[in-house]
């Protein structure tokens, strides 16, 4: 199978859209000046807004990378076609990426890896998988605190909502693209909950779509499959941190990190990129593969319901590789006619627009009128029976385990009791194994019956008066009576 509109429904002729562009940092620059020349031979009714952001904003001052007047014109325009930017270290600058994403809710990030067979070298030539990764929860909050001298914390939040938008964006996009299968990717057996409840939503999602086949696998075990045989793979829907781990392995297994075209979308956003990044080390030398951006449009012009136009380079860019008109990374003795730069390639696409690949499938999004995949609302909520069963309280305290426990005894408010102790998700009290390491990060689970938070503030304080350090508290709850957090190991 081809490509990926994610929408058809028919209106024309088309009329101009307004789209935001920025040319990025690194080779940015010369794959969007590529990707904008074919744009325009192609006939694509385009109405540019350019933006700065990246490097020579991030030096100006501004720590995101990205400035106020830039946000008007995306509010503006809605479709935002970007090439990579340079992301600096330290210094306190934030991911420009991240910081998009979010603000624009772009909660979808879709990134189609297809192998060219025979024409780019690959292991596997049969190889079309699309990776659907939620892009705004998980580790990739960025909610970090040091909360001791030797122990720091990365909050990883998954949300029910969060949950059932990803995998319902997932089975819609399936469904619209003609793909069979969607497999989902989490760690449920050590994250029980957080992974678990994104499993449990996609398993209940699921039934809404019985038309399209639906397994499991646990990340770890499912990326190995993915770089033993990606040509088992359909559709994989998996969360924010493992989506970006596993598309770099898709994608590189394909051929070519330059081939890669992706986007991120949202209700009322879509952000159209290449996969890969800057590239500073041939930034300037005209040897970039522009593909990757060029694909990236094609996904843009079918969201925008300009899909007659997206057929029409999809075709010409497949036509230039199958006529063996490579640029240097994808570049094979034995495969290829030409060895081109970035200027040749873009030329040679633009030559063949109108022309249809002889081996590749030739590709036809029907008619456009595109305003993305609309999804169904989210489920209704139903409020559960929400009750305080204690508190973690984390400490920073150094010592032996039943010392702690002495004093922590001592220092039980009324109607709290000491229930265990432990270290790094470890139980260390009662009967602690001698062997187990223990930092300086202690969480001491207190329980209670009908207590509320009157009695945690009071469990609080006689810490305090005990002379202990609290660093964090994490509440106790039942839900409908369910147990609401983890047990530590060996409890
Ligand atoms: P990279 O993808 O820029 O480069 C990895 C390797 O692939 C390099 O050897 C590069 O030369 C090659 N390569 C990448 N794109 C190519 C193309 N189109 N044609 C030919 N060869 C290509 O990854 P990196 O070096 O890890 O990151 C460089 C910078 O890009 C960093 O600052 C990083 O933060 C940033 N980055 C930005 C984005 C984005 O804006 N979406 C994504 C990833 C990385």
């Amino acid at each position: 199978m081809p490509f990926y509109p994610l929408i058809s429904k028919a209106s024309k002729p088309h009329m101009k859209t307004p789209i935001t562009v920025a040319r990025g940092d690194g080779i940015g620059p010369e794959i969007m000046d590529a990707t904008l020349s074919i744009l325009q031979a192609a006939g694509a009714q385009l109405e540019i807004d350019e933006i700065e952001i990246g490097e020579a904003v991030y030096k100006k001052g501004t720590l995101t990378g990205i400035e106020d007047s830039a946000w008007d014109s995306l509010k503006r325009t809605k479709v935002f076609l970007k090439a990579p930017i340079t992301t600096p270290q330290g210094g306190g600058f934030k991911s420009l990426n991240v910081t998009i994403r979010k603000t624009l809710g772009l909660f979808a990030n879709v990134r189609p890896c297809v192998s060219y067979h025979p024409y780019v070298e690959t292991n596997f030539p049969n190889m079309d998988l699309v990776i659907v990764r939620e892009n705004e929860e998980d580790l990739y909050a960025g909610i970090e605190h040091r909360q001791t001298q030797d122990v720091v914390q990365s909050l990883k939040l998954i949300s029910r909502p969060g949950s059932e938008r990803i995998a319902r964006f997932a089975f819609e996009y399936a469904r619209a693209n003609g793909r069979k299968k969607v497999t989902c990717m989490a760690k449920d057996n050590i994250m029980k909950m957080a992974d678990g409840l994104f499993r449990k939503t996609f398993d209940e999602i699921g039934k809404d779509y019985p038309d399209i086949e639906q397994d499991f696998y646990i990340i770890d075990i499912g990326t190995a499959r993915i770089a033993d045989s990606p040509d088992s793979f359909d559709v994989i829907v998996t969360e924010n941190l493992y989506g970006d781990i596993i598309s770099d392995v898709a994608v590189e297994i394909t051929g070519s990190v330059g081939l890669g075209g992706s986007c991120n979308i949202g209700s009322n956003f879509g952000m159209f990129e290449a996969v890969h990044g800057s590239a500073p080390d041939i930034a300037g030398r005209g040897i970039a593969n522009p593909s990757g951006l060029i694909l990236g449009s094609v996904l843009m012009l079918n969201h925008i319901g300009q899909n007659d136009i997206a057929a029409k380079i999809h075709n010409a860019w497949y036509k230039t590789l199958e006529d063996g008109i490579h640029t240097g990374d994808i570049y094979n003795e034995k495969l290829s006619k030409e060895k081109v730069g970035t200027l040749e390639f873009t030329k040679a696409v633009m030559e063949r627009l109108g022309a249809k690949p002889e081996k590749f499938k030739v590709v036809d999004y029907g008619q456009g009128g595109g305003k993305g995949l609309s999804l169904p609302p989210l489920k209704p909520r139903v409020t559960q029976k929400k009750e305080l069963a204690g508190v973690d309280i984390f400490l920073d305290w150094e010592g032996k385990p039943d010392d702690l426990a002495k004093v922590l005894n001592g220092a039980c408010a009324n109607g709290m009791s000491l229930k265990i102790i432990s270290n790094r998700g470890v139980k260390v009290w009662p009967d602690g194994q001698p062997d187990t390491f223990c930092s300086d990060h202690w969480s001491c689970r207190f329980i209670g019956n009908d207590i509320d938070n009157s009695h945690i503030i009071k469990q609080l304080e006689g810490l305090k008066a005990a002379g202990l350090d609290f660093v964090k508290t994490d509440n106790l709850y039942t839900f409908n009576g369910e147990r609401g957090y983890s047990l530590a190991q060996g409890e």
